[in-house]
């Protein structure tokens, strides 16, 4: 799939449930309302949708939420889609907080789960508790080593949090290299009301960089994943993943589209122009969800505008918890 601004689209983000066993106070109000599960797509129309992706070029699929691993069934559906593996889909992978990853490590690998991206902001059992709303940092780490354990890449993902771990910033990637994992930070996107000030949390990510560098030299190194980081090298020899889509934006060579719970097709994170493929998907008619999906992917908008600014905040009302992470 090319869209009209050139660009080949063979990345799907499917998120598989809206709920979540955490709370981090940057992503959702602490009292988040989930949706009825009338309203969340069963698990035979998300492999179905997943399904007609593959079968349009998508040869890289996440499954992320919420948090992937509360849905009962997860694993089955897993299973399910890993008959795509070497059929069209090359890389199976999934986002998680890690809370249930030590349960489930040896079953994802076994479906061909070959990465996961595991979500912690600290390392600090009482910062990672106030920063998740409860989260235990012990079953988190456990889960990491289960799935290192199991043969899976583990990639940790970082938000820089202006008031929660900038001072542990050089600490986090320090753990996650002697774990052979990689690490990532990004910086806090404007998604969904949080009872916070984005400009309190906000961190541009110079500021990770120079407290890295104080530790170590950095290396640019050329990796591209057509997402939004740029990667260096410590030389130590560890990679290190800066996401930057507020001070820098590499939309140009965005790869990727977005599928919530619901069967909503965003064609950007940071833009609220969506598709409902539910509804095609429901009417039975492959054909239709097809064209449907070809058309919105050709209008891909060319980038997203969220702005974190004094004067300002602009980004979207829906939260990362909704449209997959
Ligand atoms: N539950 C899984 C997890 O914790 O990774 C997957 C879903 S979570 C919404 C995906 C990622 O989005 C997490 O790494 C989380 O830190 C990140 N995230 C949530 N809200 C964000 C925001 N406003 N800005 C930047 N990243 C955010």
């Amino acid at each position: 799939m090319i869209d009209g601004h050139t660009r080949s689209i063979t990345y799907l983000r499917l998120s598989v449930t809206d709920r979540c066993d955490l709370r981090c106070a940057y992503c959702m109000p602490e009292r988040m309302e989930f949706l009825p599960r009338s309203e969340v797509l069963s698990l035979a129309e998300l492999d179905a949708l997943a399904s007609a992706f593959i079968g349009m070029g998508i040869t890289k699929l996440r499954l992320t939420g919420g948090e992937p691993l509360v849905r009962k069934g997860f694993i089955d559906l897993v299973a399910g889609l890993s008959r795509h593996l070497g059929d069209g889909l090359d890389e199976l992978v999934m986002t998680t907080n890690g809370t249930r990853l030590a349960e489930y490590a040896d079953a994802l690998a076994r479906h061909g789960v070959s990465r996961v991206n595991v979500s912690i902001d600290s390392l600090d059992p009482a910062t990672y508790a106030r920063i998740t709303r409860g989260g235990d940092i012990a079953r988190v780490i456990a889960g990491v080593d289960a799935a290192i354990d199991a043969g899976i890449a583990v990639k940790i993902n970082v938000v820089a949090l202006a008031n929660d771990n900038l001072d542990e910033v050089v600490a986090l990637a320090d753990w996650a290299h002697q774990r052979g994992a990689a690490i990532s930070f990004i910086e806090v996107m404007p998604l969904g009301d949080v009872e916070a000030s984005r400009i309190d949390q906000h961190v541009p990510m110079c500021e990770v960089r120079r407290r890295l560098s104080e530790r170590w030299s950095l290396a640019p190194l050329a990796l591209d994943t057509g997402g939004p980081a740029r990667y260096v090298r410590t030389d130590a020899g560890g990679t290190i993943g800066l996401i930057t889509p507020l001070s820098d934006n590499f939309c140009g060579s965005c790869n990727r589209v977005l599928v919530t719970c619901t069967g909503q097709l965003y064609l950007c994170l940071g833009q609220d122009a969506r598709v409902d493929l539910r509804a095609m998907l429901r009417s039975g008619d492959p054909a239709a969800l097809e064209a449907a999906i070809a058309r919105a992917v050709r209008n891909k908008p060319l980038a997203h505008d969220f702005l974190i600014a004094p004067q300002r905040t602009q980004g979207v009302a829906r939260h990362m918890s909704v449209t997959g992470g």
